[in-house]
């Protein structure tokens, strides 16, 4: 992808004509990956949760010939079962209506411009619900504006890993999706993607976190491992991140096709 060019995915490296061309007649797909800056462990960067979905967004475009937006950044508060909790040095949250809001104002700006199909491509667990929200919200009124034929799909991209996939990577020790902050799935996939942002050498090898069945507040810190990761990424591999981002693009490219057909 060249910077400046018409041939590339990103909304924001267009001139203005060209991205009209490209969206104002409602068919290209616009991805949002959604992230977070929050702690990864002592081995990686801040950042997996939003450079992740965005190599996948970017591929996923390239393919099914739709755009990505820039990625919001920021996330919902990191909470201890699923990001190790909000009180780790480094992550740095907003409250759920900001995470709403953000999301409400983009589609409705994009709804604008004449997008009419859109992916919110999720990188960070918490967000879930008020991505929903804020979606929720934007479809709301843009039929207040008589605008009532605005989609948008919403996904979380671990879920498009295959059992496959799973079982050749974890051997039968997969730990869940909730503990694999910081480990194998996110470590092996930056290892791929960006391998200057890792440094295996300093991954916590430790068994995955365990949790009562559920949530206290204010938090217990006690709770969360010293690493900040609620599992090991001692099996991670720059390979299994191969895997991990093929399947991914995979399975969204071909959902995506079906979903907008
Ligand atoms: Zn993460």
């Amino acid at each position: 992808m060249e910077y400046g060019t018409a041939r590339s995915v990103h909304i924001s490296e267009l001139a203005w004509p060209e991205y009209d061309a490209r969206v104002r007649d409602g068919k290209t797909p616009v991805l949002i990956p959604v992230g977070a800056l929050e702690q990864h462990g002592p081995h990686m960067s801040m950042n997996p949760d939003v450079l992740l979905p965005t190599a996948i967004s970017e591929r996923v475009a390239d393919r099914i010939r739709a755009l990505v937006a820039p990625p919001i950044a920021y996330g919902y508060k990191s909470q201890q079962k699923s990001g190790g909790g909000n009180h780790m040095p480094g992550t740095t949250s907003l409250d759920g209506l900001t995470v709403t809001s953000t999301i409400r104002d983009v589609l409705k700006e994009l709804a604008r411009h004449g997008v009419r199909r859109t992916v919110l491509v999720n990188g960070h667990y918490e967000n879930s619900a008020f991505i929903v929200e804020g979606v929720d919200l934007a479809q709301r009124e843009l039929r207040w504006d008589g605008i009532r034929d605005f989609s948008t799909v919403v996904l979380s991209y671990w879920d498009f890993v295959t059992q496959e996939a799973i079982d050749d990577i974890y051997q039968g020790e997969f730990p869940g999706w909730a503990v694999e902050h910081g480990g194998v799935l996110e470590t092996s996939l930056m290892l791929h993607l960006h391998p200057h942002l890792v440094d295996m050498e300093k991954v916590c090898d430790h068994a995955p976190a365990q949790f009562p069945p559920y949530d206290f507040f204010p938090i217990k810190p006690e709770w969360t491992p010293a690493s900040g990761c609620l599992s090991s990424a001692k099996r991670a591999s720059a390979q299994h991140g191969e895997t991990l981002l093929k399947v991914c693009v995979d399975g969204i490219s071909r959902e995506l096709a079906r979903a907008f057909d």
